[in-house]
């Protein structure tokens, strides 16, 4: 029987192990039909991410701060897999210095790093991937609520998702033309590396628990369920938007 998201191919960028949000719409991509071909930014996560993959010819090396380096994974894509359906963005980054304290101490240096890697790389992505997505194609990205509201710490990394999800309303008016949707998911905290990177990340994960509707944290694969609806034929409707995929939270 033909599943969600059987004959799609879904490019996932940004599984660095088994916690990472990548992995949870990885999991639930291929629980629904998907085929996957993961990307790893260096040698260091390739090993990491061997670990869950065991088909070494489905990973692609590619650092979403270098043109040349999308550029080049995306023609490895395509050249081995043909054109994909789908594409999870799963990447952001600072300086651990950045996520903690004031903003007014956030170097320029510091800023346009997070900046680059965690707000730009949509763009970079998007216009490489014009190349390798069918039409219909889909593109995904994570965000978070830090966007919104001033959360302790999260700084530079609040204001780059800001940018992230204006990114995703203007690249949606842009790559229709395309027959290319994208949208972003607002994920609550889950504790994955990236988060580890924030001052105080322990409070920041207890309270986000506190304030989803029973108590429970949001789970990597509730998150990769919405993925997989916004890959889908499912979600044709579903243009230039933030969805929230955090139990709640964003209601208090
Ligand atoms: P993670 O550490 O598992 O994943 C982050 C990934 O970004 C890693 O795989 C890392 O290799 C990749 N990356 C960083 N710099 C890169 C570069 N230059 N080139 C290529 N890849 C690079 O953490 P995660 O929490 O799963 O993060 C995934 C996404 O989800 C991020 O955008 C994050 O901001 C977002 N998000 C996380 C949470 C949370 O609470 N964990 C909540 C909402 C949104």
């Amino acid at each position: 029987m033909d599943k969600l998201l059987s004959g799609k191919k879904i490019l996932i960028m940004g599984a660095a192990n088994k916690r990472s949000i990548a992995w949870g719409c990885a999991q639930s991509m291929l629980d629904n039909g998907a085929e996957l071909i993961f990307t790893y930014q260096n040698e260091r996560l390739k090993k990491s991410l061997l670990r869950l993959v065991e088909d070494e010819s489905r990973l692609v090396e590619c650092d979403v701060s270098s043109d040349e380096s999308i550029e080049k994974a995306f023609a490895q894509v395509a050249e081995k897999f043909g054109k994909v359906d789908g594409i999870v963005h799963a990447i952001a980054f600072a300086k651990k210095d950045e996520l903690s304290g004031d903003i007014m101490n956030a170097s320029r240096e510091g800023y346009a790093l997070a900046q680059n890697i965690s707000a730009y790389s949509l763009i970079a992505v998007a216009k490489y991937g014009i190349k390798i997505l069918n039409n219909p194609g889909s593109i995904v990205t994570l965000t978070y609520f830090g966007s919104e509201r001033a959360i302790p710490n999260y700084n530079v990394m609040g204001v780059a998702k800001a940018a992230l999800e204006a990114n995703v309303r203007y690249l949606a008016r842009d790559m229709a033309k395309y027959g290319v949707r994208v949208n972003a998911i607002s994920a609550g905290a889950v504790k994955t590396l990236a988060v580890t990177g924030v001052k105080d990340h322990g409070d920041l994960l207890r309270l986000s628990r506190e304030r989803t509707v029973d108590g429970e944290s949001v789970t990597t694969d509730q998150i990769g369920g919405a993925a997989s609806f916004l890959v889908s034929d499912l979600s044709t409707g579903v243009v230039g938007d933030v969805i929230y995929v955090d139990k709640g939270v964003h209601l208090i």
